[in-house]
């Protein structure tokens, strides 16, 4: 026995949606079959069960009610997976066999339009890649807005894949050949490829690429053909393909843009402690995604930074106009996925009546900028188009406050169309008629609690309690239902009105949907001047936000000119600064030249290396984005690429060890730098042992030195490579300064000239309240070690480097060989010049030691400060001072 004729038609549907859940209308549910069931009612825990499909066993199904579906399949898509959603496509009541059933949507994860997991402030954006050369094509676009974008990525599948992250892209489009290849990369980034084969023509696709070079015109044909196929309707919002170049954006890798915490936090996703987080202060969730796009990309055209910067400070220097701007902003609407709506065909009455009230706001906003008589602010007012027809269209057409579904009636306004005047006019008159029949029957009949009601199913009824019924003429009454305690009954001319009153419902509902659709289809010629206004109030908005921060802040206007000299006076980190309260942020210079571009920085643990580093990188970002930076003053070149590798950012979850994420952030540094970049290093080598670390990081300096020319700033808390400021000419010492006081170190902050003279190590460990006998068991031993006379580095090298397990397992001293796995020559001869170490001294100090002593302070020597956790510092001194109490 075959399946029923309904379940071969599911069968043909889904064969053709393999890759996706199929959610099959059947009446009020959507039910899902077979493995889809299995599977879904797994992923949704909800029930599966059964059912009879002809076969002779029962096939798996699982279904969901299909006004609960939304979020069923926002939960799929979220997890990665795609649903096909089909729909009864004819009457049921005049279907002929079995309903005719089609697939309406495919939702993906990157065509996910509105859900509860989407935030207003961050695109969701589709991507489509293909290999061209050395390189990608590479284009995406959001959906609910429109907005597009083609550009070039260089580099690998690796970069392809960051490319992706960083926009918190989630789905690519390939082709078949590309998939194979990307697969296993894509699942380690979590992103879900789905294969398109097939190309939009270029004679419909010709509008989307105007913009665009001609060798990404295919992959954006493909990327279009695809939401075709999947979305299966209008494709009218979507912007033409507008054209990054690269060389117009200041370029941050994935790596870069997480170690400098630009938006996301390193501690975890959220957006506290990020630049993002300091500079959110615009008013739309339009702004808010606009200023998400410009801190991914800031500009690297002067020309651009600068008019973006001079907008900030007219609406700095207008306080009051900006306060107006920022208030009327807050009475626009997401105007973009609005409009989205309106090309999807998706758009309610409720929509349509945010969409007019925001185009009310724009004369306003015009007037304030044209009145404020600065050239480039009345530039911008005179650039709004203020849509003057449309909002005049919707006013007329829209009522107030419609509700959110069209078929609740209360959409189109009164005196919009004369006939659904009328119709209303008399289901009015009708139901006023009946009130006053209700008072005459009362009257009549003498019976007060008689009353005229409404039900669906009987329509309108005279309802009279059963104790009064003989007090009614029932020969004027026909019994229509009885209740318990009551009889309804419907009259002769009641009938008639009600004849009237339906009919006058029904149809006043099917001409008000007809309008209203008519209404959507005439609103999608606005598509494109309503994107444009949108696109210009999220700017303003953005705008108006940096001047608001750089005000609060007191942030100040960078200055850029055409060489690679950074000036950077009193520069502050602004998020840390906003994190300690502003009056102890000690602010600090930076000062780079065509001479002397690359500093190394030295000083102790905690002392600010680090934060001073990112302070210029963020105050880079900062001024390309167009905004004020927090310094006394800034003199910029325009920089091309930030890398980083800084912090001890460990992907663990991605399965690399701090040491490989480190080398590998160097590696895609030092490859793709240029002179115009700028590279910070913090602790270059720290996760490995001391003379591989040392000697990476002076390699390192050196390459970067002779070869790429970039402004570089090092940290290190290797002080042997301060002496290289005598080899490499373009490298200057700094130190972040501290002090002692009673034998304690006191963090000044401040950076000064020259190298840090001590690495403050034990003091740290003081800080962390380590015990008195420990600390200062380290300073004498310390003591010891600088008073050593070179010629014996090797047992120093061993002691020192040696990971305390090894030691404590072998109780042997491991030969130096095993450890330098990389001597370059010239690290030995620093390494020789500052380390070390005193034979005989070493060897009378053990000679007083008992064993366990000794085992103690080997111990102690291995331990790698920098890389130990408080917690397990405090647990590796209790041990010591047991073995040592044992004896
Ligand atoms: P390092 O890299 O030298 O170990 P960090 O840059 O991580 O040190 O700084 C450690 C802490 O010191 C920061 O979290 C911050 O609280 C504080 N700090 C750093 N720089 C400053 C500064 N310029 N003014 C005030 N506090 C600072």
């Amino acid at each position: 026995m075959g399946y029923t004729p309904m379940m071969q038609q599911y069968i043909n549907i889904k064969k053709d949606y393999k890759d996706a859940f199929v959610f099959f209308r059947l009446g009020d549910f959507y039910e899902l079959f077979f493995d889809d069931a299995t599977k879904a009612s797994q992923l949704l825990e909800i029930t599966l069960t059964g059912k009879d499909a002809g076969a002779p066993e029962r096939i798996p199904m699982c279904g969901v009610p299909h006004h609960s579906a939304q979020g069923y399949i926002e939960a799929l898509v979220q997890k990665g997976y795609k649903v096909a959603i089909c729909e009864q496509t004819e009457d049921p009541r005049q279907a002929k066999g079995v309903v005719r059933r089609e697939v309406v949507q495919v939702v993906t994860p990157g065509t996910l339009m509105e859900g509860k997991g989407m935030d207003g402030k961050t695109n969701l954006f589709i991507a489509a890649a293909e290999k061209i050369g050395a390189r990608y094509s590479f284009c995406y676009l959001d959906i609910s807005t429109g907005e597009a974008t083609a550009t070039y990525v260089d580099g690998a599948n690796d970069d392809l894949m960051q490319q992706l992250q960083s926009l918190g892209i989630r789905e690519l489009v390939v082709s078949d050949a590309f998939f194979d290849e990307l697969k296993e990369l894509a699942d380690v980034y979590s992103i879900v490829l789905s294969i398109e084969e097939d190309a939009m023509s270029a004679e419909n696709g010709a509008m989307y690429t105007t913009a665009s070079p001609d060798d990404l015109h295919a992959t954006i044909y493909k990327l279009l053909r695809y939401i075709e196929r999947t979305q299966m309707r209008s494709l009218a919002h979507i912007q033409p393909f507008n054209y990054q170049e690269v060389e117009q954006y200041l370029n941050i890798d994935t790596h870069s843009k997480r170690n400098l915490e630009l938006i996301h936090s390193l501690r975890g996703g959220d957006q506290k402690g990020t630049l993002l987080w300091l500079l959110d202060e615009t008013v739309t969730a339009m702004g808010g995604r606009k200023l998400k796009q410009w801190l991914h990309q800031p500009l690297a055209n002067q020309q651009a930074i600068e008019k973006r910067l001079g907008v900030v400070t007219a609406l700095l220097e207008e306080y009051f106009l900006r306060m107006e701007l920022q208030e009327l902003f807050t009475n626009v609407y997401d105007l973009e996925r609005l409009v989205g709506r309106v090309a999807f065909g998706s758009v309610g009455g409720r929509d349509l009546a945010q969409l007019r009230d925001s185009l009310r706001q724009l004369p306003a906003i015009q007037k304030q900028l044209l009145e404020s008589g600065r050239d480039n602010l009345v530039a911008l007012g005179q650039a709004l188009d203020l849509c003057e027809d449309i909002e005049r269209y919707l006013a007329t057409a829209i009522t107030d406050n419609p509700p959110i579904s069209i078929k609740e009636g209360d959409v189109i306004r009164e005196g919009y169309n004369t006939r659904l005047d009328e119709l209303r006019d008399a289901s009015r008159n009708g139901k006023d008629w009946i009130a006053q029949l209700e008072k005459k029957e009362r009257e009549r009949t003498g019976i007060k609690n008689l009353k005229i009601g409404y039900n669906r199913v009987f329509g309108y009824y005279i309802e009279i309690t059963k104790s009064n019924i003989h007090l009614a003429d029932l020969s004027r009454y026909e019994r229509k239902q009885t209740l318990t305690n009551s009889e309804r009954y419907i009259s002769e001319e009641l009938k008639e009105k009600e004849a009237l009153i339906l009919n006058a419902e029904e149809e006043s509902a099917v001409l008000e949907y007809k309008l209203f659709t008519e209404i959507r289809e005439t609103m999608k010629q606005y598509i494109g001047r309503l994107q444009k206004i949108a696109a210009q109030i999220s700017e303003l908005d953005v705008y108006a936000a940096f001047a608001t921060i750089s005000e609060k802040y007191r942030f100040v206007k960078p200055v850029f000119h055409a060489d690679r000299a950074l000036k950077i006076i009193n520069g502050r980190h602004p998020v840390v600064e906003k994190m300690l309260n502003k009056s102890t942020y000690v602010p600090n210079d930076c000062v780079l030249n065509e001479a002397e571009n690359m500093m190394l920085i030295t000083g102790p643990n905690m002392s600010g290396k680090s934060t001073y580093m990112r302070q210029v990188a963020l105050i880079t970002v900062m001024a390309q984005m167009g905004c004020y930076v927090p310094a006394d003053e800034a003199v910029l070149p325009i920089t091309d690429q930030i890398f980083t590798r800084i912090g001890a950012a460990d992907d663990l979850a991605g399965g690399q060890s701090t040491f490989m994420v480190e080398m590998l952030e160097s590696q895609h540094a030092i490859m793709n730098a240029t002179s115009r970049s700028l590279l910070l290093f913090d602790e270059i080598g720290r996760g490995t042992s001391t003379y591989d670390g040392m000697s990476l990081a002076q390699a390192m300096m050196e390459y970067i030195h002779d070869h790429i020319g970039a402004n570089t700033l090092f940290s290190t808390h290797y002080h042997e490579l301060t002496s290289l400021e005598e080899q490499l000419s373009h490298l200057r010492n700094v130190h972040v300064s501290a002090t002692e006081q009673d034998g304690r170190v006191v963090f000044l902050h401040k950076v000064k000239e020259g190298p840090a003279d001590k690495s403050y190590g034990i003091h740290v460990a003081q800080l962390a309240d380590l015990p008195t006998e420990i600390i200062e068991r380290a300073h004498v031993l310390l003591e010891q070690f600088e008073s050593q006379n070179e010629g014996e580095v090797k047992i120093v090298e061993k002691r020192i480097e040696v990971p305390v397990e090894r030691i404590v397992e072998k109780r042997v001293e491991v030969p130096v060989e095993r450890i330098v796995e990389v001597p370059v020559e010239r690290v030995v001869e620093v390494a020789s010049a500052t380390a070390v170490a005193e034979p005989s001294a070493q060897l009378s100090l053990f000679e007083e030691q008992t064993q366990e002593e000794q085992d103690v302070l080997t111990e102690l020597r291995g331990i790698n400060i920098s890389g130990t956790t408080p917690m397990d510092a405090l647990q590796m001194v209790y041990r010591l001072q047991q073995q040592l109490l044992k004896k």
